[in-house]
């Protein structure tokens, strides 16, 4: 039988004062307007103090109890509350109308498939304006990575073209029940106005970014030729021209280092 704990990864939150300190930064983030998704709200710790603010909120949970118990709920029974049985990453965000710039997103995140609600909720940023998350802490520390350090790779750099990311505290296992085997960490994404990949070119630059990693022990420009199909000589007088060895490897390229490459080699 399934483990529906582990399959959705339900470790709920218990602690009073984590969970003031995961509100009171959301609350930082929040003006009247603003629409409020919680990702997983689960039993409902953080949802609770969320449906306080009077904001539209939108609740998104996958599991089928939790929702009931949710939808039956007096609290959250308002006309500015609704409440979805969906998977989050698989969700239509389109049917919310949702307005530029103007969503928080808040969640205690499953790990299950953390990185899958990252991605959707890059391709969904033009709506966002910050989200509250809580991650597995080695996450966070690849997500806030710098070039030359080993968390650094594909993911942290696509995601960091879309928000500035910002670890605020970590968080022992014994905040849960049931307890994680893992600290977790949360962390507040703010979504740039202008973001530094252009949306028609997302997925392209996603695929790009994740070439040029592919392969930690290779150089940049063997990766790229490898699993970018770019030809050599293409390549090498772009990297010449911008300064970069190479024998370069992805991992010592800064952000808009690879943001000039992509936007080089894009060029006719
Ligand atoms: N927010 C609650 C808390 O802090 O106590 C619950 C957090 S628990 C770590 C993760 C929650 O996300 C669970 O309620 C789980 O059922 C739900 N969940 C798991 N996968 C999901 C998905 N793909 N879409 C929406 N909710 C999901």
């Amino acid at each position: 039988m399934l483990n529906f704990q582990k399959y959705f990864g339900q470790n709920f939150l218990i602690d009073n004062n984590i969970i003031n300190k995961i509100i009171n930064i959301a609350s930082g983030e929040l003006s009247k307007e603003n629409t409020i998704i919680e990702i997983g709200p689960g039993k409902g710790a953080l949802t609770e103090k969320l449906t306080r603010f009077g904001n539209n909120l939108i609740l998104i949970e996958a599991d089928k109890n939790l929702y009931s118990q949710l939808s039956n709920n007096k609290i959250y029974q308002s006309p500015h509350i609704k409440i979805f049985n969906a998977d989050a990453v698989n969700f239509d965000y389109s049917q919310l109308n949702l307005k530029l710039k103007n969503t928080i997103i808040v969640s205690n995140l499953p790990y299950s498939c953390a990185s899958q609600i990252l991605y959707k909720i890059v391709e969904i940023s033009e709506f966002i304006k910050s989200c509250v998350f809580m991650v597995q802490k080695e996450m966070a520390e690849r997500l806030i990575a710098k070039c030359t350090t080993k968390n650094y790779n594909g993911f942290t750099v696509f995601l960091q073209c879309f928000f500035q990311i910002k670890k605020m505290f970590d968080i022992s296992p014994n905040c849960f029940n049931p307890k994680p085997k893992v600290i977790s960490s949360v962390i507040k994404l703010t979504s740039y106005s202008d973001p530094l990949i252009k949306s028609e070119d997302r997925e392209v630059f996603n695929h790009f970014i994740h070439c040029a990693f592919a392969n930690k022990r290779k150089t940049l420009v063997n990766s790229l030729i490898n699993n970018f199909s770019i030809d050599k000589s293409r390549l090498i007088p772009i990297l010449n021209n911008m300064n970069i060895s190479e024998n370069a490897r992805a991992e010592q390229l800064q952000l808009d280092e690879f943001l000039k490459l992509f936007y080089q080699l894009a060029k006719k």
